[in-house]
């Protein structure tokens, strides 16, 4: 029986439909495996898409009426998602970046010298609401026009009862009225000024009264937390996720960002979602994460920017870890594009182009649960799909710094163009 569609997007020269597999995240060498259908269509109706194949297969199945776009000669992937952001923040840090950058010097001395997070925690409770939900609107649309349509967003940029509040209720705004698909995060991140001695008390109260909060007013489905030294230790880190966890806010973990600090050992030991950064981590606490069934999510900006030193996504991947890539798009610095993650895994972290795609798409929407409904581009799935302006995924990491997506649609509507939102 023929299929009604509304829209099919036709020819692309390269549809990387990410299909196929387990129905869980790609592990070690399934990851080389993209589902490429090459003058590949894919039919949409009603948000969600309803066929997928060889343009031929696919016109075969559906009754007329339908819009076409050609697509010829590009390349169609499913939306990317990024599952590691700290969206909600004022200020910016420019001149620290370049100081670790250029003059090498390192983070925590620039924290103990007044600087750092504590700064962007300051000029955060200062900034009004409205000036906030601007700013964060604009590093969605950046993130949307670079063909993000689905984001996990972390608050912790004020970490005070009230101020965790506002940014969490500032995320829920922006998830109900901009396009992009937002999972919400408590994440307990920076110390404020004042509190560095009073480590224990601050995690007293955001057990006792902010996650009780956070939780009756189901504005967090995750609860994250900094385990890192200058920040929140183990037993901290412990304390906060799993009071998370009683009120039902899923445990996820900074883990071995700065220094083998013992965030992966915890992880597994408290099965975390997902277990980020990982740079430090060895081999043995990779191996019990997978035992797990942790997920592991590697941001390249820090390295990238200042760190020099890549977590080792070969070992991590040949470890069976289910590999994610995210931005962690933060104060310290802006990178929304997840194009650029595909280029730095690549080319830094030795990660194939086809391992860079995975890790950008369907294992991204598993390290947010998103899995069933993002991620691949599979009939019943949300018809979040992006086509570049490239012949093949291997562009990413041949031409970068730039936006090679041309036409971004969510849930089967265009809502970018040419680097412009459409809707
Ligand atoms: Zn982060």
């Amino acid at each position: 029986m023929a299929r009604r569609a509304e829209l099919v997007l036709v020819h692309a020269g390269e549809l990387a439909t990410l299909a196929g597999g387990t129905g869980g995240p790609r592990v070690g060498r399934e990851m080389n495996s993209l589902g490429i259908v090459e003058d590949g269509a894919v039919a949409v109706s009603g948000g969600r898409i309803v066929e997928v194949g060889s343009t031929k297969e696919v016109l075969g199945k559906l009754e007329g009426g339908y819009e076409v776009v050609d697509v010829s000669g590009k390349l169609v992937t499913p939306g990317l998602i990024d599952p590691h952001v700290h969206l909600v923040f004022a200020g910016s840090r420019e001149g620290e970046l370049e100081a670790m950058a250029v003059e090498k010097t390192p983070y925590l001395e620039i924290k103990s010298r007044g600087g750092g997070m504590p700064t962007t925690l300051k000029a955060t409770a200062e900034a009004p609401t409205e000036e906030l939900v601007r700013k964060t609107s604009k590093i969605l649309d950046t993130m949307l026009v670079h063909g993000t349509t689905t984001i996990e967003a972390k608050s912790g940029y004020e970490m005070t009862f009230q101020g965790e509040i506002r940014q969490l209720e500032i995320i829920e705004r922006l998830r109900k009225s901009h396009p992009i698909g937002i999972v919400p995060t408590f994440l307990a991140q920076g110390i404020p000024f004042g509190f560095e001695n009073r480590v224990d008390g601050l995690t007293d109260e955001i057990v006792k009264a902010w996650i009780p909060e956070i939780a009756r007013r189901k504005l967090a489905r995750y609860c994250d937390v900094f385990c890192e030294k200058g920040y929140f230790n183990q037993d901290q880190t412990r304390r906060i996720l799993e009071a998370g966890r009683a009120h039902g806010m899923k445990p996820r973990i900074h883990a071995d960002w700065l220094a083998h600090s013992g965030g992966a050992r915890l992880g597994s030991e408290l099965g975390v979602v997902s277990a980020d950064h990982l740079i430090f981590t060895p081999k043995e606490e990779v191996e019990s994460l997978v035992k797990k069934g942790v997920r592991g999510t590697l941001l390249p900006t820090t390295p990238f920017a200042y760190l020099g030193t890549y977590a080792n996504a070969r070992m991590i991947i040949e470890s069976g870890l289910p590999v994610a890539l995210g931005t962690d798009l933060s104060a310290a610095d802006m990178c929304e594009s997840m194009q650029m993650m595909m280029a730095m895994a690549t080319l830094q972290m030795k990660m194939t182009s086809a391992e860079s795609l995975v890790a950008a798409t369907l294992n991204a929407a598993h390290s947010i649960e998103m899995g069933g409904e993002v991620g691949s581009l599979e009939v019943g799935k949300r018809a979040d799909l992006v086509v570049f302006d490239a012949p093949n995924h291997k562009h990413f990491a041949y031409h970068y710094g730039v936006n090679l997506a041309d036409k971004v649609f969510k849930n089967g509507k265009l809502v970018a163009e040419k680097g412009r939102r459409t809707g």
